[in-house]
């Protein structure tokens, strides 16, 4: 939905370096590729990969998405963006003609389930409790917080994003809070969804990326999609607005390490597919920054020093290090104590 994949996609500016940018990926009719995907030209975002046990994985523009061809109907995990959606669909269908029955989001952003739009006339779209309401509550947050950005776009002589926070703006006024694509299904802690001999396990985790965020285990085929709580390779973003934190991710995927096996294939939100060793250097990188922030705070450094100094090495080569670092060690400053 447009609000959704234009309110979301600011928040997840983490992929993008710049609200231009961010803007510009959508408006273009040819997609820019984002940071973890910058490989893949314009007129071939997608890339499929099967992992065995009829999951497959499918990276695009947004956050990847996975799906499970079952005996009688497929499942699917996010749906990225409203104008890719149809292609996404299009990708499953090169796979099986079942009907697509299940939409999975793994949290609110707008790379996740930009593309409800499309999958909710087919299927039924379900994730936690804060999902829904996160979606439902956008126009009124738009409202409230748009203007002031739409001064600031104006002032900087911005006419991308002065055009990106008007229709916004005038989108938030409009729609019909009935008409907003968000999950219809929706759940506290966790559930399971039997499809054949297939057990599909959602799990609502600890606040990290958000708090709205699932994980989506297939037991069978032993894959798991982390969502956005796991960025292979790459500089998570930290919604703190959005109820996420630096500790709850690490609460996070140690509830996850705990119950998935050594040898699972893993989908993380961005980035490429991975095993459990790729999910803890990820959880590796959260320790590394909630302990650098603790140090500091214990040793009485002021948030403004702490800032200034914070650098971790071992992980430049990350995507996303300079745009993304310091917000994360930011975060886990605040949460030490
Ligand atoms: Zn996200």
């Amino acid at each position: 939905m447009k609000i959704r994949a234009a309110f979301s996609l600011v928040l997840c500016s983490g992929l993008l370096s710049s609200y231009s940018a961010i803007v510009a990926a959508q408006a273009a009719p040819s997609p820019t590729p984002s940071a973890d995907h910058h490989d893949r030209k314009p007129d071939d975002i997608f890339k499929l990969k099967p992992l065995g046990g009829n999951v497959y994985a499918l990276y695009g523009r947004g956050g990847n998405v996975g799906f499970y061809v079952g005996p009688d109907a497929i499942l699917v995990i996010d749906s990225q963006f409203k104008d890719i959606a149809p292609g996404i669909v299009d990708q499953i269908k090169s796979v099986s003609n079942k009907p697509i029955k299940f939409l999975v989001n793994t949290h609110h952003h707008g790379d996740h389930v930009g593309g409800n739009e499309v999958f909710k006339q087919f299927a039924m779209i379900l994730a936690h409790d804060n999902v829904r309401t996160r979606m439902l509550a956008s126009p009124v947050d738009i409202q409230r917080d748009y203007p002031a950005h739409l001064e600031e776009a104006k002032k900087a002589g911005d006419a991308a994003m002065t055009k990106f926070y008007s229709d916004q703006i005038e989108w938030a006024k409009k729609v019909k809070v009935e008409d907003i694509a968000a999950p219809v299904l929706t759940f506290d802690s966790e559930f399971r969804i039997h499809m054949g001999d297939e057990t599909i396990q959602v799990w609502h985790l600890p606040p990290a990326h958000t708090d709205g965020d699932s994980v989506i285990y297939f037991e069978k085929a032993k894959v798991l999609h982390m969502g956005d709580d796991f960025f292979n390779k790459i500089i998570p973003f930290i919604d703190t607005s959005s109820g996420g934190s630096a500790r709850g991710y690490l609460a996070a995927l140690d509830k996850v390490l705990a119950r998935v096996p050594a040898g699972a294939t893993v989908i993380p939100g961005h980035g490429e597919v991975t095993d459990i060793a790729g999910l803890k250097a990820f959880r590796q990188y959260i320790a590394d920054v909630v302990d650098a922030a603790q140090k500091a705070r214990s040793a009485g450094k002021t948030r403004e020093d702490f800032l200034k100094d914070v650098d971790l090495p071992a992980y430049k080569d990350y995507s996303g290090y300079k745009d993304r670092f310091k917000a994360n060690a930011a975060a886990a400053y605040d949460e030490a104590r």
